[in-house]
């Protein structure tokens, strides 16, 4: 069943257009994965599903409501972001960051309750912060910054998790850690994930579909073995890798072989 339908979404910030014809369904209960050089539109993309930017052409249903007549708290109850970037000035605790994500939930003039309290815990139950929910944002190592915040994402109670380079600043360890939850989240609780990320390797092994932008158009998607192919990868990185089956994964494995696209493959 189909959640999010893009239909021909063009978005510019001024000139020149960063992202143009971007058609493609993603249906409940999927993993997404959304790869592409820097600059490729994939955050802006991002940013379209999540309501922070309007498309100029084109439009996006969830569940085949425009996106564009959903208010923006109605949509805080299906959408939930997670980003890489997370400063907050104050030091929050980490069950007052957690309980932000209730606020979509809370009428204008209502404080949460004894219900939004027991899901802000089941989400840090979830996530494995609970023992941290004393503990200021501010003293917490990456790897549990970014479980608080999958945390206050869970606590919206969302059908949707975006993911925009939520592991960019993680050891291979702590990467897959973060991946792991976001898999039992997306196989238990069939939350749909769709997930930007510069990590090839671990999108093949995690994601079962694939997006891969260029200079904001949709290049290819599909299954992982459909787009990881060499030729695709040159063509919208302009790197030489070779692609093969991992046989401990059986997924698709990139290996860069080096930035010269003209050089013949020694093979
Ligand atoms: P990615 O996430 O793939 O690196 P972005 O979506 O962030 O790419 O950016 C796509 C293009 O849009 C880039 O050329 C970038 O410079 C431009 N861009 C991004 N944000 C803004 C903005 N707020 N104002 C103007 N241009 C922007
Ligand atoms: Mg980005």
């Amino acid at each position: 069943m189909t959640l999010i339908a893009l239909e021909n979404v063009g978005f510019r910030y001024a000139e020149p257009w960063v992202l143009k014809n971007i058609s493609c369904e993603i249906a409940h209960g999927d993993f997404v994965g959304i790869l592409g050089p820097n600059g490729s539109g994939k955050s802006t993309l991002l940013k379209i599903l999540d309501g922070m930017l309007a498309p100029e052409e084109g439009k996006v249903l969830i569940g085949g409501v425009a996106l564009a007549s959903i208010r923006r708290k109605e949509l805080a109850k299906t959408v939930a972001v997670v980003t890489q970037d997370f400063r907050m000035t104050f030091p929050f605790s980490v069950q007052e960051v957690v309980l932000m994500g209730r606020s979509p939930h809370l009428s204008k003039w209502r404080f949460e309750g004894e219900t939004d309290v027991q899901i802000a815990r089941n989400a840090m139950t979830m996530t494995d912060t609970l023992h941290l929910a004393g503990r200021s944002m501010e003293e917490l190592s990456g790897g549990e910054r970014q479980r608080v915040l999958i945390a206050r994402a869970l606590a919206q109670e969302p059908k949707i998790l975006l993911l925009d380079e939520p592991t960019a600043f993680l050891d291979i360890k702590h990467q897959m850690d973060f991946f792991d939850l976001v898999q039992s989240l997306n196989r238990r609780n069939h939350l749909t994930v769709v997930a930007v990320t510069h990590d090839i390797n671990l999108a093949s092994l995690y994601c079962d579909r694939l997006m891969l932008l260029k200079g904001g158009h949709l290049f290819v998607h599909g299954r992982p073995e459909d787009v990881l192919t060499e030729q695709n990868i040159t063509d919208v990185y302009s790197v030489r890798v070779s692609v093969d089956c991992s046989p401990a994964t059986g997924r698709p494995r990139i290996s860069p072989l080096g930035a010269q696209v003209n050089e013949q493959k020694s093979r």
